[in-house]
């Protein structure tokens, strides 16, 4: 498919008619394909060419079948576009322990990347308005399993009344997709300008919210994966305009020459804009700022809701035998299923799931039938599972995809009872022997299907 007409004019308004025709080109061209790596677990994509951007960011030489590779389902790497890799240079020096809210999150490629950042004492807030793209949030970070992510469904406008509360927001903003003609025709076919209108129209309310969430020098970053000026720098200038209080500079951004990153201001905002044809990866927008100091640090809204109820001291103790340590997590029971919250967040977590529907938090560890815990799928990918309370099922690789088509599977490699099932030392889930037969748990909305392959 053609790229959009109207489109290629503005291109070489805005760039000039050589510099648009390179953009054109490699917007036709073939694309780079990247990973990024889990930072606790291994991957065979180690010593591929690092991004250089991104610390944990690969190039491949070539796109292999993830669907058919046992260590993508054990979330041993993302699969992620290398420029918005980017936003990892975006976060403060000292971004351990963090909160931070990723206002537009699924399906988690960035949640993911900040989550690894803000270590096990951080949360993330990852936020998603749509219901069915927000199921492969929960999956992802499910998968990513750090235990510090707690996955909500609603607006974003809805956090603007969690005033002034997070240490960084992060806004991944709906946009045209200008800077994914390459990598989706779809996105070719569904640009117009009267879309270019409407997404600026959604960044700006967005903005707001996170503007509001922000506490007093925090730090917002804006990203887009469009060329569009009206929703990369527009959006910043009626932003600025809007809010009372001043933006500051954070530390210069380090970005080497050599990246090919066009780097620009838009008053206190640093920019960077990555086109095809300099930088290697796809078109992509991405702006930091810091709330100035000057308002007061917010508090969550009260609310007289109870969503979770902490978990019996028997209960907890079975709970406990799963994980590493015990001691930092508290355990609470939301729905049917149990989950850990690490201890430092407990009124954090406590207080986002009153305020906005809460899908996931923490780590999932399953649900208690007469004492004993049936383990959720997070679990096993969690990294803090005691591995040694439970048999362990050491799968090939032929074997480790019929488990996640969730196949039939050879007795004789299980123990009898619950088994956590690996390939190459990497979870993949859980599955239990009841003498010759073998039950798979594996969550039947995340096999492997025929039409995967
Ligand atoms: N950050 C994601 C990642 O790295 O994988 C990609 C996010 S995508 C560019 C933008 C997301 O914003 C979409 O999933 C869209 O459904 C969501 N969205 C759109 N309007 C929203 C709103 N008002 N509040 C929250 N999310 C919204």
């Amino acid at each position: 498919m053609q790229l959009p007409e109207r489109f290629v004019e503005r291109i070489a308004q805005e760039l000039g008619p050589e510099e648009a025709a390179a953009l054109c080109r490699a917007l036709d061209g073939p694309q780079p394909v990247s990973v990024r790596l889990h930072p606790m677990r291994r991957a065979s994509w180690e010593a591929m060419e690092p991004i250089p951007w991104s610390e944990a960011g690969r190039y491949l030489a070539e796109r292999p079948s993830f669907t058919l590779d046992p260590a993508f389902h054990g979330g041993a790497y993302y699969v992620q576009e290398a420029s918005s890799q980017f936003v990892e240079r975006l976060l403060p020096a000292k971004i351990e322990g963090a909160r931070l809210l990723d206002l537009c999150a699924a399906p988690g490629g960035k949640t993911t990347l900040y989550a690894s950042r803000v270590g096990a004492e951080g949360l993330v807030v990852a936020n998603e308005v749509d219901r069915k793209r927000v199921l492969a949030l929960v999956d992802n970070v499910r998968k990513w399993g750090l235990g510090n992510v707690a996955v909500t469904c609603a607006d974003a406008a809805r956090f603007a009344a969690i005033e002034g509360w997070f240490d960084v927001v992060a806004v991944d903003a709906p946009c045209s997709g200008e800077g994914m003609f390459r990598k989706d025709d779809g996105a070719r076919e569904e640009w117009s300008e009267q879309n270019v209108h409407l997404c600026a129209g959604r960044q700006d309310a967005i903005l707001q919210a996170a503007w509001q969430a922000l506490r007093p020098g925090g730090v917002l970053i804006y990203s887009t994966c469009t060329f569009n000026r009206e929703e990369d720098e527009g959006s910043l200038e009626r932003l600025i305009e809007w809010v009372e209080e001043p933006f500051e500079e954070v530390e210069e951004v380090a970005v080497d020459p050599s990246w090919g990153i066009v780097c620009g201001r838009v008053g206190a905002f640093q920019t960077f804009r990555f086109f095809p044809h300099r930088a290697r990866g796809e078109g992509f927008f991405a702006a930091v700022a810091r709330k100035a100091e000057t308002a007061q640090r917010g508090r969550l809204p009260k609310v007289k809701r109870k969503v979770v109820t902490p978990v019996d001291k028997a209960s907890c103790a079975e709970l406990a035998r799963w994980v590493i340590e015990p001691e930092r997590l508290a355990f609470v029971e939301a729905g049917e299923c149990c989950y850990g919250w690490p201890k430092g967040q407990v009124d954090a977590l406590k207080g986002i799931s009153e305020w906005v529907p809460t899908l996931y938090s923490g780590v999932g560890m399953g649900q208690l039938f007469k004492g004993r815990l049936k383990p959720d799928q997070a679990l096993a990918h969690y990294v803090g599972l005691n591995r040694a309370s439970v048999a362990v099922a050491a799968l090939d690789r032929e074997e480790a995809l019929a488990y996640l088509r969730r196949g039939e599977l050879t007795a004789e490699h299980f123990t009898e009872g619950i088994n956590l099932v690996c390939y190459d030392g990497l979870a993949l889930g859980f599955a239990k022997r009841i003498g010759n037969r073998v039950n798979n748990m594996y969550p039947n909305a995340l096999r492997i299907l025929k039409q995967d392959i």
